[in-house]
């Protein structure tokens, strides 16, 4: 694997999202002298807070997975998770509720689940379901350590005796035809399938190793950490401090000092200049490419995954839905095309719907409680908008849905939307948070490298670069950068340890 060269005793990470704090932490597990540069007054980035009439909500992901990794950043500067975040498991996982007013609680325990699919679909799909956990945990334990959470120098580090199991498991065909070799329900096949949209792509176009997606929430859980998702980044920043990093808020950086291929100093917005040896950037890649001064060619341009529209919305409302609920529409096919190909919005949406109070009451007054409503649309190269006029109109459309199917009644006291708009004005690529879509020649080695090129001591991280988008990818994306910077140190997650407990 190819480093950084020279001098690296002292880091300058610029931003304090995941990436930026799960970068800076293991640097300095590693010795490193940290520095985290942060254009925003707190840390979290896209894992963001707003307190609003009392509520408080989590702008940015809602569903945890993999908090092993998340442990392991903790573990880089001998923290324990445990410690530091209070992680509860959610039982179910999720609720798929469908067009024909059918429901499956999505179970994490092996026999609880196909106990529950024998009894929405039968005792062919339980049996199907069982043989797909298992080749879920066997792709999982066969892709992780090799293609997730590794650094690649060329596309031939793709080929390695893992890549033949990988073909001989059919993660090369298609997602949706791969899960129908489990599965005969159609309702039951989106369950296992509707993940492809994290890494914006349809199931139809998805390669069956994005399953992956799949094994990290319906095998490996889904957790919330009291106190909200935006607990998890301070308390990355409260242990980072502690492990005696540097976390400068509310600056900006403006332009990097080089001399010759190295970057030596950071200015910022303050008028400050900061030495570093060595420079971790988690900022969009486009920004990255501006201070680098350089921009990448590529044959075909990147492609941008869809966006979404948040409804955060608060009140005093039936306290029976569950914490995450997907309410699918009848639509499924139809629903890709519009939003990947057509860049139309969904003509019957689907939803996810999540309640925090079910699981931390305190995120809302007494007697009330808090709602996020996600609903996927065209990003803005796809299709252009003007989201400040139409966000709340669609906001509206979207709560009609939701009374309709999930919440007869409910009148919001407070409410919050982020649109594409919002993501665009801080500088996300497309309006889109959710960074370049996950297609096979925008992941892995075909995904924008870490280590740029014509910079010798200059890392990239985050969604935008290796392994991708998602809580959990970015936190390995920080490892990977720091890997790039002291060389390899191999984290406590180990994919067969993680797969074991998984398949149990
Ligand atoms: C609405 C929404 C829902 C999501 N849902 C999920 C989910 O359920 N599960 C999941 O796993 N993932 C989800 N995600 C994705 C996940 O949140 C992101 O992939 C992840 O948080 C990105 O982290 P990051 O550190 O790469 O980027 P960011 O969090 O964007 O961090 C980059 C930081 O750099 C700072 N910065 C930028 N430019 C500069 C500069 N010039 N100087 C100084 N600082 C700078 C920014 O302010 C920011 O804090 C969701 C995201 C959103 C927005």
């Amino acid at each position: 694997m190819r480093t950084v060269t020279g001098r690296t005793d002292r880091v300058v990470v610029v931003g304090a999202g995941l990436a930026g704090l799960s970068a800076a932490l293991h640097l300095a597990g590693r010795g490193r002298s940290v520095v985290v540069l942060e254009r925003d007054p707190g840390p979290g980035g896209r894992a963001g807070r707003v307190e609003r009439d009392g509520y408080r909500l989590d702008t940015g992901p809602t569903v945890l997975t993999m908090p092993e990794i998340l442990g392991d950043a903790f573990a880089a500067v001998g923290a324990d998770l445990a410690d530091q975040l209070r992680l509860r498991r959610l039982e179910p996982a999720y609720t798929a509720r469908f067009a024909d007013g059918s429901s499956l609680p999505v179970h994490t325990d092996g026999d609880r689940m196909a106990d529950a699919v024998r009894d929405f679909a039968g005792p062919a799909d339980a049996a199907g379901y069982r043989r797909l956990r298992d080749w879920l945990t066997r792709l999982y334990r066969t892709e992780f350590d090799r293609f997730v959470a590794a650094n690649f120098d060329s596309p031939l580090g793709l080929l390695t005796p893992a890549l033949a199991r990988i073909v001989a498991l059919g993660g090369f065909r298609r997602l949706d035809n791969r899960i129908g070799a489990f599965l005969t329900d159609e309702r039951l096949k989106r369950v296992f399938t509707f993940q492809a949209l994290y890494a914006g792509e349809s199931p139809m176009r998805a390669l069956a190793l994005y399953a992956v997606i799949a094994y990290m929430d319906t095998v490996g859980g889904v957790y919330f950490p009291d106190g909200g998702m935006a607990a998890v980044p301070r308390a990355m920043a409260r242990a980072a401090t502690e492990a005696g990093i540097e976390f400068r808020f509310g600056t900006s950086v403006t332009a990097l000092e080089r001399r010759g291929t190295r970057v030596t100093a950071l200015l910022t917005s303050e008028g400050d200049r900061i030495e570093a040896d060595a420079v971790v950037l988690t900022t969009e890649p486009h920004e990255s490419h501006r201070l680098l001064g350089r921009t990448p060619r590529r044959p075909v341009p990147l492609r941008a995954a869809p966006s979404a529209l948040v409804l955060h919305a608060g009140g005093r409302a039936d306290p029976s839905l569950g914490h995450h609920t997907i309410s699918f529409g009848h639509g499924w096919r139809s629903t890709f095309r519009e939003l990947i190909t057509e860049g139309r919005r969904m003509s019957d949406p689907s939803l996810l719907i999540t309640r925090p109070t079910a699981t931390d009451p305190s995120l809302a007054p007494p007697g009330r409680e808090l709602f996020s409503i996600l609903a996927p649309v065209p990003n803005l190269e796809r299709g252009p908008r003007d989201w400040d006029a139409e966000a709340g109109p669609y906001a509206e459309e979207i709560l009609a849905h939701v009374r309709s199917r999930l919440l007869p009644g409910f009148t919001p006291e407070t409410s919050y939307v982020l649109s594409p708009a919002d993501w665009a004005r801080r500088g996300l690529v497309a309006g889109t948070p959710f960074s370049y879509a996950h297609s096979f020649v925008q992941t892995g080695p075909f995904r924008p490298r870490n280590l740029p090129r014509g910079n010798e001591n200059v890392v990239l991280a985050g969604g935008g670069t290796v392994p991708g988008v998602g809580v959990p990818t970015v936190l390995l994306s920080g490892r990977l950068a720091a890997d790039r910077i002291t060389g390899t140190r191999r984290a406590a997650t180990a994919a067969a340890g993680l797969a074991a407990e998984g398949a149990r």
